[in-house]
């Protein structure tokens, strides 16, 4: 028993060093009315045995079963993510530590292999491993990245990235120009450019390789042509809770979509994530991490959509580990009432929920490891 506590507050101690330059000044808030609760979407399930052609996998960081409730209430008992049939958990934990980090969780959801802490998309011994991205390329298939998170961090870098630390943030960027991927959109510019140590301007090499890019959102929506780079804040997005956000975080993805669908015959594979979830747990906010949950529901409700219409794509929603050690104590449905108590500030060890809808989604159940779930979608995209 004590071993493990010292597991779990270490791990707590660690799991912080990520998000120390976005740390919100107000701490500690415990009880939330959401102002209003957005529509949720209504879709019918594919028939079974289909291959899909299309894969979006969605992650929210620090997203599990105990934050999904408490937004479900908020959002007076309704989520777009219970539409979607297929539910199972799976478990976080990584080579070296019991509670894991995004890195090493996100290389288990990427690369189908679990890993240390603080590894992006390598094993133990520091050698690159194949993502599903990589997977897509050789498959021939289009692939995007969006997130509201600065693109170096650790759940994106995972799928598109290597490198034996996470907090290597000019060389991880830097690892978007090999990347191959079609759509990249995220934030993080003071690593792109404006705060680099080395002077490179990875944004303007991005750009000179063939990429059309982007620093704002309006513009991203003139995009016509891949492959695409959007960079769109110096770090994070606007958080959602603060209303400069708006429907930023949905356009990225909806244009992902239209994109890398558009006159292709091999399909696509996305990775969307609601990265900043996590950030506002680290910092017992329920109110803004309510409100990065109910935004990325907002997006799964329009992927969903996109998913019927299309009638041929998988999309796969889960979390990389829980964060805040947070438990849901009283709240209203009818009014979106939360109330809630957070037990640490760093990440704990409870298995977190999957979710799959759509072509093939019937191949999704029980519980297993995060590798496991990884390879569940690969096996899809080979
Ligand atoms: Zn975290």
């Amino acid at each position: 028993m004590k071993k493990i506590w010292i597991v779990v507050l270490a791990a707590a101690a660690t799991a912080m060093v990520g998000c120390v330059d976005r740390a919100p000044e107000q701490k500690g808030v415990t009880s939330y009315t959401a102002p209003t609760a957005h529509p949720t979407v209504e879709v019918a399930q594919p028939a079974k045995g289909l291959r899909p052609k299309n894969i979006v996998f969605m992650i929210g960081d620090g997203m599990g079963l105990e934050q999904l409730s408490t937004a479900w209430v908020a959002n007076r008992g309704a989520l777009n993510i219970d539409q979607m049939p297929y539910v199972g958990l799976q478990r976080t934990y990584c080579l070296d530590w019991l509670v894991t980090d995004s890195a090493a969780a996100g290389t288990a959801l990427a690369t189908g292999q679990k890993t240390n802490k603080g590894m992006v998309a390598t094993n133990p011994q520091g050698e690159e491993l194949s993502s599903m991205m990589d997977l897509a390329q050789r498959a021939g298939k289009r692939t995007g990245v969006v997130v509201v998170c600065r693109l170096n961090d650790a759940t994106p870098a995972t799928f598109c990235c290597n490198n034996p630390d996470r907090d290597e943030a000019e060389e991880i960027t830097a690892d978007y120009l090999t990347c191959g991927v079609d759509y990249i959109a995220g934030g993080g510019m003071n690593y792109w450019r404006d705060e680099r140590t080395d002077g490179r301007d990875i944004f303007a090499e991005i750009g000179a390789k063939g990429y059309n890019t982007y620093e704002s959102a309006e513009k991203l929506m003139e995009a016509e042509s891949l492959p695409v780079a959007a960079v769109l804040a110096p770090l994070e997005l606007p958080s959602a809770l603060s209303g400069e956000r708006g429907d930023m975080f949905r356009n990225m993805t909806t244009k992902a979509l239209d994109m890398l669908s558009r006159d292709n015959d091999e399909g696509f594979f996305l990775m969307v994530e609601g990265s900043c979830i996590d950030d506002w747990l680290h910092a017992n906010r329920v109110d803004a991490a309510v409100e990065e949950i109910l935004d990325f529901d907002r997006v799964v409700g329009d992927v969903l959509e996109w998913a019927e219409k299309d009638g041929q794509t998988l999309v796969v929603v889960t979390a990389d580990h829980a964060t805040g050690a947070m438990t849901l104590l009283w709240g209203d449905i009818e009014e979106g009432t939360v109330e809630v108590n957070f037990a640490n500030e760093g990440h704990n060890g409870i298995m977190v929920p999957y979710f799959a809808y759509g072509a093939g989604a019937e191949k999704f159940d029980g519980t297993v490891e995060n590798a496991q779930l990884s390879k569940m979608i690969s096996d899809y995209i080979k």
